[in-house]
């Protein structure tokens, strides 16, 4: 998978112009390419409402109304890296925490039986403090107390590791290849590789792991066909779930002065992802609720099917300081999910909490229970 997705990156057809209709009729069509999904990324008035009502409409007929709640849990800002749009990036002057395994594993369990939760991402930066061993344990202890799906977000970390944790019980892993662009993904993350980190999600999905992966939308230097490649990336990975989000600069980055992602273009990628991949779980992003004071209820109206929740211990959440303000991030943890899963009822959708069955494309089976 890595190997044709990197040939593929080679190959850059430059732009040309073409009307709405004739995109969306390419799109729809399944002839993807470039040219039309540059020209519906950057929908704007009409045309955007109308790309995003008929992902919507795609939404409905493909996976109806079920809409999961997740649960993220960020257990360490330690990070080895120092990407220049984070503000957990190592050179970053943010306070450092590491929750220790027994809290991890108490404050998941709780989520699990006392909110509901079934699926919980478990974040950190790449720390390597937490060695297989830890991260095994943590998972296997888990997984004793209580029916959970774990997925692992942290980083590029060994094979090795990784295969210990998926016999430890681990289900999937979100690792956002983060940008497809090879020259601005080298500049934005300085001493990593986008091949290394496809390879890494290529072996992750020989694995059988379930794939959560995507980009960040607006980055600075990221042109419209850049953006409209990390689209076409995506198609070759095929991810159980994809997970986008809008770049905000972060105070404690070189970004900082950067414009952060405005809004049409988010709801656009979230539309045209929707377009084609018609059954796969795309999440609201804590980005798109922090940026958009309507980006939940209009991400849900453009494609979206899942809302993630910050269940991150207070006492730890506002150092998780990835960009400033997120959302949620000092509300109660129970008020929060109370207030999501009241949300998705308000737009007249099913809350399903998320079994693994349902984090599998192409199956007959409704997408949720
Ligand atoms: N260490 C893990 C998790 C990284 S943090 C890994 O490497 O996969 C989670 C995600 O936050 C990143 O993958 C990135 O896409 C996103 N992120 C980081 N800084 C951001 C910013 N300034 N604006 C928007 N999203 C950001």
């Amino acid at each position: 998978m890595a190997e044709s997705v990197i040939t593929y990156l080679k190959q850059k057809p430059s732009p040309t112009s073409m009307n709405f209709q004739q995109a969306l009729d390419e799109v729809l069509q399944r002839n993807l390419s470039q040219e039309p999904i540059v020209r519906l990324l950057g929908a704007e008035g009409k045309e955007s409402a109308a790309l995003r009502r008929l992902a919507d409409e795609e939404r409905e007929k493909a996976v109806g109304k079920s809409t999961c709640v997740h649960a993220v849990l960020e257990f360490s800002n330690f990070c080895r890296n120092d990407c220049l749009y984070c503000g957990i990036r190592r050179s970053s002057q943010v306070k450092r925490y590491r929750m220790p395994k027994e809290e991890i594993v108490q404050h998941a369990v709780w989520a699990v039986k006392e909110l509901g939760y079934r699926m919980i991402v478990l974040q950190s930066g790449e720390d390597l403090s937490y060695d297989a061993e830890t991260l095994c344990d943590i998972a296997r202890e888990i997984l004793r107390q209580c029916r959970a799906i774990l997925f692992f977000s942290i980083g590029q970390r060994d094979f090795s590791l990784y295969e210990s944790l998926k016999k430890a019980g681990a289900a999937g892993v979100l690792y956002r290849f983060e940008t497809s662009d090879r020259a601005l993904f080298e500049r934005l993350r300085p001493a990593t590789s986008l091949d290394a980190r496809l390879e890494h999600l290529s072996f992750l999905k020989r694995m059988r792991y379930l794939i959560a992966t995507g980009f960040m939308i607006g980055l600075p230097g990221q042109d419209m066909p850049a953006l409209a490649r990390d689209i076409l990336a995506l198609g070759k990975i095929a991810p159980e779930m994809i997970s986008v989000g809008p770049f905000i600069p972060s105070p404690l980055t070189p970004l900082s002065k950067h414009k952060p992602c405005g809004m049409t273009l988010s709801l656009n990628t979230i539309a045209v992802l929707r377009l084609i991949h018609t059954r796969s779980r795309i999440p609201v992003t804590t980005a798109f609720e922090t940026l958009y004071p309507q980006g939940r209820r209009e991400a849900l109206l453009s494609g979206s099917n899942s809302l993630m929740v910050n269940i991150t211990p207070r006492q730890y959440s506002a150092s998780y300081a990835i960009y400033p303000g997120r959302f949620g991030s000092e509300e109660e943890i129970e008020k929060l999910t109370r207030e999501a899963v009241e949300f998705v009822k308000s737009m007249g959708r099913s809350v399903c909490r998320g079994y693994a069955r349902d984090l599998r494309p192409n199956l007959s089976a409704p997408a949720c229970a």
